[in-house]
């Protein structure tokens, strides 16, 4: 295999950290015209640099492809919705928010984030590439830019429209260029403003085995350390940080200019630098032993699955995330083991699942057929789905999810 370069350090990098095989692109969900074509396969494979540490994969198509159609609409998930509502409050107060400031946010997707600030009348302005996406957020009032963000970008909005707060949300692991994304970062933030950044953490990745959270659409994926330095590279400065529970353990960082000397590093930014030393992940023997855990957690899921079935039971999939996609092309699983599968998405259903051709259905199949198990997919969102579906107990349904090893929950 010839080496690829790091996306962020430029070194060349062989060291492969998981080999899921070859699968379609996570979301490209199959209408039903497309459902006997052929479908284009590619290799998933995750790399990790032996010199700043970025678990990365490699280029096999380009990103407008990549990107092109993408159907997820951020409104869709109530819990998430939650998570903004009080992310902007949160920030409203701890950074004073009011009518003179102003809140950029990339990636904006429909506007259910600055929806929030808008309605306390803090000026908003989205940049959001997928048109399809944008048009809602413009129909809510959001002011949105069509764009990819970069530092061509962020130099025609600098000035007037600099940011007291610049936002990305679960926007970095999907950049494929990040040093020009974080160059145009540096660009666009007002002196003394701040940057928060979401984003899966690297160390739940690998300590809760969640390598179906790795897909073409993800080229990235982050510890603090390596995050850390990549802003430095830029003249920025990660001063603090937030571990939550969203998308099954997400980073919350906190950047401002490298010389702002208001904004010292907090005793969680020092401590979690330190915790990621200690446990190795600046050393490349760490990330070399991961890909064994992966295929021992399939050989699970499979053992799961055929016990199941085995038993006669009849298994509905619950939910057409990425992640799903992942887990279900690289286990081999499709209508042998899982019927349908139902999404509250109206744009999903109808449509079959990439790879597997598993159907996507509206939500209320579920209460007619009454299958035994409910496979619920976003493994993240078990709890919000089973209290949705609580009903399904009526006729002995049992739920079943990744926590990591495929289990029924109780
Ligand atoms: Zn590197």
């Amino acid at each position: 295999m010839s080496a690829t370069s790091c996306r962020l350090c430029g070194c060349a990098v062989e060291a492969v950290f998981a080999d899921l095989g070859t699968s379609p692109l996570a979301n490209s969900y199959l209408p039903p015209t497309a459902v006997n074509a052929m479908e284009p396969f590619y290799p998933l494979r995750a790399l990790v640099c032996g010199e700043c540490f970025l678990v990365q994969l490699e280029e096999f198509e380009t990103p407008s492809r990549i990107f092109s159609d993408y159907a997820y609409f951020s409104s869709y998930s109530s819990s998430w919705i939650e998570h903004s509502r009080r992310y902007a409050e949160q920030m409203i107060e701890r950074l004073g928010l009011g009518a003179h400031s102003h809140v950029v946010e990339i990636a904006s997707n429909d506007g259910y984030l600055l929806q929030f600030f808008h309605e306390r009348q803090v000026p908003v302005l989205g940049i959001e590439p997928a048109a399809n996406v944008a048009r809602v957020a413009l129909q809510k009032g959001i002011p949105t830019l069509v764009e990819f963000f970069g530092r061509d970008t962020a130099s025609t909005l600098a000035g007037e429209s600099a940011a007291d707060l610049l936002i990305g949300n679960n926007v970095l692991a999907h950049v494929p260029d990040l040093n020009d994304f974080i160059a145009g970062m540096k660009v666009l933030l007002k002196p003394g403003g701040v940057i928060t950044m979401e984003f899966p953490h690297l160390m739940r990745l690998i300590d809760d085995n969640q390598w179906d959270t790795i897909y073409h659409e993800h080229f990235s994926y982050f510890s603090f350390l390596t995050v850390s330095r990549a802003f430095q590279a830029h003249g920025l400065r990660l001063f603090d940080v937030q571990e939550l529970p969203t998308h099954g353990g997400s980073l919350r960082v906190y950047g401002c200019h490298a010389d702002d000397s208001a904004k010292p590093d907090s005793d969680a930014a020092l401590a979690l630098r330190q915790r990621e030393r200690d446990a190795g992940y600046e050393q490349l023997d760490t990330y070399l032993g991961y890909g064994r855990r992966v295929e021992a957690n399939k050989r699970q899921i499979l053992s799961f699955l055929i016990d199941l079935k085995q038993r006669d039971l009849r298994i509905a999939g619950y939910g057409a995330p990425a992640k799903g996609n992942t887990m279900l092309n690289y286990c081999g699983l499709r209508r042998d083991f899982i019927d349908y599968t139902c999404d509250l998405n109206p744009n999903k259903q109808g449509h079959f699942l990439p790879g597997s051709h598993i159907p996507i259905l509206a939500p209320e199949v579920i209460s007619k057929d009454q299958p035994d198990v409910v496979l619920i997919l976003p493994w993240n969102l078990k709890d919000e789905i089973a209290a949705q579906l609580d009903f399904i107990r009526e006729w002995g349904g049992r739920f079943a999810a990744r926590t990591p090893e495929l289990q029924l929950l109780p």
